[in-house]
């Protein structure tokens, strides 16, 4: 007996009875979803895949019975977390099962509910309809009741994320910023994992994030999966190609000054008709303009890891199972619409040249942020005999400067307060030498300093130690010609100095459940101090605004900076240049007395307000002769301050 001569019905109402096959992502979310302003600020409207044609693939893992985790590393502008959006939208109005939203933290959680998922909600009415006609129903920590389902939206960490509610689907987002396990080793993406266990046959897991560092918490989840990267079709020689930091340079062309020099970053943005950049095909090396950028991604193929495309676009090569697939959103997959290409080459100069500078940092963010890549740390390692190689001629307490004057002042003093505070704050109000205290903050995380103002106590400046380290490294270790960021070093050195320069090694560790990397000292007890002066010294050329100095040869200002201690302080002044040249001008240790009384310290007062001579190039061998033998005496025997402050008064002599 059919339906139909049963109830008398006829085909169109039995095709309603019948059971639909449910649609997939990618055939549903066109016509049923309405991206918001805030989530697709180019394109508000439904949402379109031609886009960003790279998550249908991903997206219809989602429905696809066989994967269980799909994970997304992406560029800044990858959409990732509209395939999120996407998903849960599709969870709630068709395939309806409890959800897991979990973030890096409760802030990031409170921003996103107000910048994207309560407007995709509010732009969707269906969806609105589902949590009860208002937005204000989406809770953050206590589950939110979905029709059928239940929706909980927290941080790693958080109670409703660690509490043991059984979840079907998990959506996590930003993984490489979650914080490790309180306890030691447990992964946050294993707690989430615990969760799914009441629904082995049908848990699915999305995985999302722009990377951070090679070999934390995301990179290692993201390499566990089959890795999937995205090759572009070239629409001139119609072959395929992919992108990764080793062939970057083949595909965005650069135009350089005359000298083979980058211009400044904003000349690359203000060029708007591709003079100065200009994408090409790295097999045929035909330019291609905007609409064939847009052509090349949109005709683009997911190829797994072992796996080659040949030219009609066939995937070679067995394709290995696998329910844990992972995709790389690197810079050109993206639709030239999100990533313009005056942009992109002018943050990729602006990295390059802060590079050359001695900053690493805008690199390691276009690498992670711009070009969906993780940053590999190489360590950095210290050795006294590498420094060597740069010494010259000028002699301690000269300075190499080319100009009318005969000598220079110090122009700032940077001094640490960190061992004892008050009398150093007291020996910075009693002097007449422009002077600003400093201390070490392990809080700082972006900056290289911040001014705090404390009451009663007056301003101290914080510094991020490791960020300035790293500069010096640069100076000292890394570069390798005299120029920008080159650090010079006079005849008279002490060999204390390059000791001091070496007592630290970058190292990465784990600490409180995360990945980091920080200087360290070799070994315990290693003396450092002359590293700590040139540390703040190097900030203290940073705040008198070294990165404004023009273009003419040698010192243009000298700094110092001053460890204390009980009974003695060490000093280090450095000459600086245009572009972060600089010159070691004098190092070493002066007796200054108990520090309690530093402000009464003639030694010190008298030391920051002297006159430096300049090196003109044919100086006193007298001087010379003298300090070499107060050289050998010291490294003989123990005269080693004494030495330091009657070398320093023969050469304020001269
Ligand atoms: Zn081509």
């Amino acid at each position: 007996m059919t339906l139909k001569s049963f109830w008398g019905l006829d085909q169109k109402e039995i095709d309603l009875l019948q059971p639909k096959p449910r649609p997939t992502i990618t055939e549903w979310a066109p016509d049923n979803l309405y991206l918001p302003r805030q989530e697709s600020p180019e394109m508000p409207g439904y949402f379109n895949f031609d886009y960003s044609p790279y998550l249908r693939q991903p997206a219809d893992d989602l429905c696809d019975h066989y994967t269980r985790e799909v994970w997304i590393q992406a560029i800044l502008q990858g959409s990732k977390s509209t395939l999120g959006n996407i998903w849960l939208a599709y969870i709630i109005l068709v395939n309806p099962n409890h959800t897991m939203i979990c973030m890096p933290d409760e802030n990031t959680v409170k921003r996103r509910m107000k910048t994207r998922l309560q407007p995709l909600f509010k732009a969707n009415p269906k969806l609105l309809e589902a949590i009860g006609g208002r937005v204000g129903n989406l809770n953050i920590g206590e589950p939110t009741v979905v029709d059928w389902m239940n929706l909980y939206i927290g941080w790693s960490h958080s109670p409703s994320i660690m509490s043991d509610v059984p979840v079907c689907n998990i959506i996590a987002d930003e993984v490489a910023l979650f914080i490790m396990g309180l306890a030691k080793d447990v992964s946050p993406i294993d707690l989430l994992r615990g969760r799914q266990k009441r629904f082995p046959e049908n848990s699915k897991f999305l995985g999302l994030s722009s990377p951070k560092l090679a070999g934390d918490l995301f990179d290692k989840e993201f390499r566990q999966g089959l890795i999937h990267k995205y090759y572009l079709q070239c629409p001139v020689c119609e072959r395929y190609f992919t992108d990764s930091p080793e062939n970057f340079a083949e595909i965005l062309i650069i135009k350089k000054d005359e000298h083979n020099e980058f211009f400044e970053p904003r000349a690359y943005e203000n060029d708007r008709d591709g003079r100065l950049a200009w994408f090409i095909c790295p097999l045929c090396h035909a330019k291609l303009n905007e609409p064939e950028r847009a052509y090349a991604t949109q005709k683009g193929i997911w190829v797994p890891d072992g796996c080659t495309i040949n030219e009609h676009g066939k995937i070679i090569g067995q394709i290995p199972a696998s329910t844990k697939k992972s995709y790389k959103i690197t810079t050109f997959a993206l639709h030239p619409k999100w990533q313009p290409l005056n942009k992109l080459a002018s943050m990729f100069v602006y990295a390059q040249l802060s590079l050359k500078a001695g900053n690493r940092q805008p690199l390691q963010n276009f690498r992670n942020n711009h070009q969906g890549e993780t940053w590999e740390i190489k360590e950095k390692i210290t050795k006294p005999n590498l420094l060597k190689k740069r010494i010259e001629k000028y002699q301690a307490g000269f300075v190499p400067y080319i100009g009318n004057k005969k000598e220079l002042f110090i122009h700032l003093t940077a001094i640490d307060c960190g061992y004892e505070q008050q009398p150093v704050l007291d020996f910075c109000r009693s002097t007449e030498s422009p002077i600003i205290a400093v201390r070490g903050d392990p809080k700082l995380t972006n900056r290289s300093n911040r001014l705090v103002n404390e009451k009663n106590k007056g301003p101290i400046y914080h510094l991020n130690v490791n960020v300035i380290k790293d500069r010096v490294y640069r100076l000292f270790f890394e570069s390798d010609k005299p120029g920008p960021s080159y650090a010079h070093v006079h005849a008279d050195i002490l060999t204390e100095y390059f000791e001091h320069l070496s007592a630290e090694d970058r190292q990465s560790f784990q600490k409180g459940g995360s990945y980091i990397s920080e200087w360290k000292l070799k070994s315990e007890h290693l003396p450092n101090h002359l590293l700590d002066c040139t540390v703040y010294a190097t900030e203290a050329a940073e705040i008198s605004g070294l990165w404004s100095l023009p273009n003419v040869p040698g010192v243009q200002f000298l700094d110092c900076g001053i460890d204390v201690h009980i009974d003695h302080v060490w000093a280090v002044v450095i000459g600086w240049g245009y572009m972060a040249e600089c010159w070691v001008i004098w190092e070493g240790r002066l007796e200054t007395g108990d520090v309690k009384n530093l402000d009464q310290s003639s030694i010190l007062h008298d030391f920051l307000r002297r006159p430096w001579p300049v090196w003109t190039g044919e100086q006193k061998t007298e001087v010379r002769r003298q300090q070499s033998e107060g050289r050998r005496q010291r490294t003989e025997g123990r005269g080693q301050s004494q030495y330091l402050v009657d070398d320093w008064n023969n050469r304020a002599k001269v």
